[in-house]
């Protein structure tokens, strides 16, 4: 493992780039802040939960502010093997940090922008040639029976299956190499097209 390679890998595909996920993460968000006003911050509270999956990256824009951490989970699991590149994990630091700034700025609607700015990475980095396991569980060892149904990884099985039917079709799986597919680039500038008309809706009179 070496924490200090590019973290856009132009060769080796299948890594999408943290701007591409801040702009649509971004976009996403302040679709649903601006039905309560507050497109900017939900803007912001989705550009920024689009990053936290890649936490798992000591090279990416999360990673390089909790190195620690993303060494450990690189180290660990490997750069989308480990628990944050799930839906859960995905929705869930999404939604912390959406009802942190939705308490603090008084929006509630920026709850949603955090969900829908995390989802957005597992669906995006769903496209790529690498993929994504979204529906994986990992869990801690667990006591008696548990712990042996918990080695049989029925749900992960499961998941994947599902996984392989129902999320990744063969239409857009596993063919965006990053960098190298214009589909990328268009995804982003989408972003911030969409981005703007928003912002120009909410804030011009
Ligand atoms: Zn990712």
């Amino acid at each position: 493992m070496d924490p200090g390679r590019p973290y856009v890998d132009l060769k080796g595909g299948g890594v999408m780039t943290g701007i591409t996920h801040a702009a649509a993460g971004a976009a996403i968000g302040a679709a649903a802040g601006a039905l309560g006003g507050a497109a900017a911050a939900g803007a912001a509270a989705g550009g920024l939960a689009a990053l936290l999956p890649d936490l798992d990256h000591p090279g990416s824009y999360a990673g390089q502010r909790l190195r620690l951490l993303a060494c450990w989970l690189e180290e660990r699991f490997g750069h989308r093997e480990s628990p944050t590149h799930t839906l859960f994990f995905a929705a869930l630091a999404g939604l912390i940090l959406g009802i942190t700034a939705a308490i603090v700025l008084k929006a509630p609607l920026l709850a949603l922008s955090g969900v829908l700015g995390g989802v957005s990475h597992i669906v995006l980095d769903g496209m790529t040639r690498s993929g994504v396991k979204p529906y994986r569980v990992y869990l801690p060892k667990l006591p008696g029976k548990l712990e042996k149904w918990r080695q049989a990884e029925k749900w992960n099985s499961f998941a994947a299956r599902a996984a392989a039917h129902a999320w990744a079709g063969r239409q857009w799986r596993g063919d965006i190499h990053t960098g190298q597919d214009g589909r990328e680039a268009a995804i982003c500038a989408a972003s911030l097209v969409l981005l703007l008309i928003l912002f120009m809706q909410s804030y011009s009179n």
